[in-house]
């Protein structure tokens, strides 16, 4: 019997899954993992079930349904005012997951470095690991989350290959100012490295900030792969659809590798998705959609004990317990589903070191009435 050796020793079930798991379990509020608990618009569940009837069932092309990169590519004009090649620059993939494996699969060898941000999203480091690369993580605190660039600045060296940054950020619920796209542009460029932008919140933007892509910034069009999610834009975290953009010569080889990963996507799906979105309103109406939830939970807990920090993006929003406990997170977190019924995540959870800083996140792309109970249920913790 070989030894079987694992690539990823230290890693177990995801923080999303244990604690989906666990509101399970104990008949827990689901504000955990984050998934819209109301269904999907039917017209658009009915252009998928046109596009399968049609026959549309056959492998899509490697780099995307045409009909989908070119809603795509329109999206960019419209919303951003730039010009994406349809054929050579946009790949739907597999989620946003896909696609960011997939990039960092491209570009990370043995010894690179990658900086990362945290709080960050579960996926970056492991796939970075899995590549044999070395993760320098800069660590962001609540409640502001900002980035010391000059801090960045110094940990950026001839073996930093890669840069992963979020925004809007997943679970710090800040988005990059003007300031900070300047100060990672000028960063980049003084580098040998690239940049992985995941981009799935852009347009979950909250008191009127306009959406934003590094894709726009002159030094960052070049050596930025922008990652995108329909699960997101389209209430449907399920279907596992999403996009990478990047300049010619960077997609030419993420598409070696996505080629023998996934090769192509779901085609009736693809269909129906550039079907649907041919309105442009689409993303200020989800902005707005997004806006009202939060406004209103924000409301429910103002005199609440827990202390809310204001989310300008994403649809989660993250609470300080303070006032209320100096339980480690994840311990209040496992109480605050078995006790209270509540199921939410700690932010130690997005950190390698496990900080603490007394924060949860709760996600609020939920039903009304699903709200109200939320809201109901935290008032009394
Ligand atoms: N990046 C971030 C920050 C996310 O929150 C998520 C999903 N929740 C993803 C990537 C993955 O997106 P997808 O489900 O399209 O793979
Ligand atoms: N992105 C989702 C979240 O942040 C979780 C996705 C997953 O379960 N892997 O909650």
């Amino acid at each position: 019997m070989p030894s079987l050796q694992s690539k990823l020793p230290n890693i177990g079930t995801t923080i999303f899954s244990e604690m989906s798991a666990l509101a399970c379990q104990y008949g827990a509020l689901n504000l955990s993992q984050g998934f819209p608990d109301y269904p999907i618009d039917s017209r658009l569940s009915d252009l998928v079930e046109r596009y399968l009837q049609a026959g549309k069932n056959q492998y899509a092309p490697m780099i995307g349904v045409a009909e989908l990169r070119s809603r795509i590519q329109e999206k960019y004009r419209v919303v951003h005012d730039l010009t994406i090649d349809v054929e050579q620059e946009i790949t739907v993939t597999a989620g946003a997951s896909e696609a960011i494996f997939t990039a960092i699969a491209t570009l990370i060898r043995p010894g690179d470095e990658v900086v990362i941000f945290e709080p960050a999203y579960d996926c970056y480091a492991p796939t970075v690991a899995l590549f044999g690369g070395k993760v320098i993580p800069v660590r962001l605190m609540a409640p502001e989350f900002s980035i010391d660039w000059n801090y960045v600045q110094s940990l950026v060296t001839s073996k930093t290959r890669l840069i992963i940054v979020n925004n809007p950020n997943n679970p710090a619920c800040r988005v990059f100012s003007e300031a900070d796209v300047n100060d990672l542009a000028q960063l980049v460029d003084r580098s040998n490295a690239f940049v992985l932008s995941d981009e799935v919140y852009e347009h979950l933007i909250y008191d009127g900030i306009r959406p934003n892509t590094l894709l726009s910034h002159p030094l960052l069009r070049e050596r930025t792969l922008v990652v995108g999610s329909f699960g997101k834009l389209l209430h449907a975290t399920g279907w596992k659809v999403g996009y990478c953009l990047a300049a010619a010569e960077l997609m030419t080889e993420f598409r070696k590798i996505h080629q023998f990963n996934v090769f192509s996507v779901h085609t009736p799906t693809q269909y129906a998705i550039a079907d649907y979105l041919s309105d442009d309103t689409y993303y200020e109406d989800l902005a707005k959609f997004f806006q009202r939830k939060r406004d209103f939970l924000l409301a429910g807990l103002a005199d609440s004990r827990f202390e809310v920090l204001v989310p300008q993006g994403t649809y989660f929003v993250v609470l300080n317990y303070r006032a209320i406990s100096d339980l480690p997170e994840k311990e209040f977190a496992r109480k605050l589903t078995i006790k209270h019924k509540v199921a939410t995540i700690p932010l130690a959870a997005f950190y390698h070191d496990g900080f603490n800083q007394h924060c949860i996140r709760v996600c609020f792309a939920k039903q009304q009435e699903t709200l109200i109970q939320a809201i109901a249920m935290l008032n009394m913790v």
